[in-house]
């Protein structure tokens, strides 16, 4: 069990929501797609420290992100206008090493299960900016406006980390 306690079982009680159910490569274009939370963290940004794998944030976004609505604002053409654009499939999910500790498919690749500000478990997309796990608010900049070598002064921390609130198993404000 992962510390946090939130590891999935593997039981297939065929009642249970698809992402527990189904192993990835099982689920439907649909499914695959609907397990984005719409964050936006992945559409930021990322600087690579050369000689290593590490990765850097910045919260400068991609220029067909909308900071609003935290979602591509052209997806269907998004490899297209934006070549370095990853589509995430089942084949390279266990590679990408960046991919945020919030995102679903880093979670379910890991064998955890999705939180209560996933809109799948809420039945609200909005949840997911209540929680602050998206990027709404927090986005300083297009990439319009920042020439690559700016990139590094936009250098931040938070999408690599859990916002407060996030892990618990219900949103906090439903407690009793
Ligand atoms: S980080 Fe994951 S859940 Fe968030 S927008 Fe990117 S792919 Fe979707
Ligand atoms: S093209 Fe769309 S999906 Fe790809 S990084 Fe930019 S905003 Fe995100």
């Amino acid at each position: 069990m992962a510390p946090n306690g939130r590891t999935m079982t593997t039981a297939k009680d065929p009642d249970a929501p698809f992402w527990r159910r189904k192993a990835m490569k099982e689920m439907t274009r649909e499914e695959w797609e609907s397990l984005c939370d719409g964050c936006g963290r992945c559409c930021l940004n990322k600087l690579q420290e050369e000689g290593t794998d590490r990765t850097y944030y910045t919260d400068v976004s991609c220029k067909l992100l909308d900071g609003q609505s935290c979602r591509c604002s052209d997806y269907e053409n998004r490899s297209a206008k934006v070549k370095d654009c990853v589509t995430l499939t089942t084949r390279n999910i266990n590679r990408i090493v960046w991919l945020p500790p919030t995102c679903a498919y880093r979670l379910i690749a890991d064998g955890k299960d999705l939180y209560w500000w996933h809109p799948l478990v809420s039945g609200d997309p909005d949840t997911v900016h209540q929680a602050g796990v998206s990027v709404r608010g927090k986005v300083g900049a297009s990439e319009i406006d920042v020439p690559d070598r700016d990139l590094e002064d936009h250098i931040v921390s938070w999408p690599l980390k859990w916002p407060k609130g996030a892990k618990e198993k219900a949103s906090p404000s439903k407690k009793v």
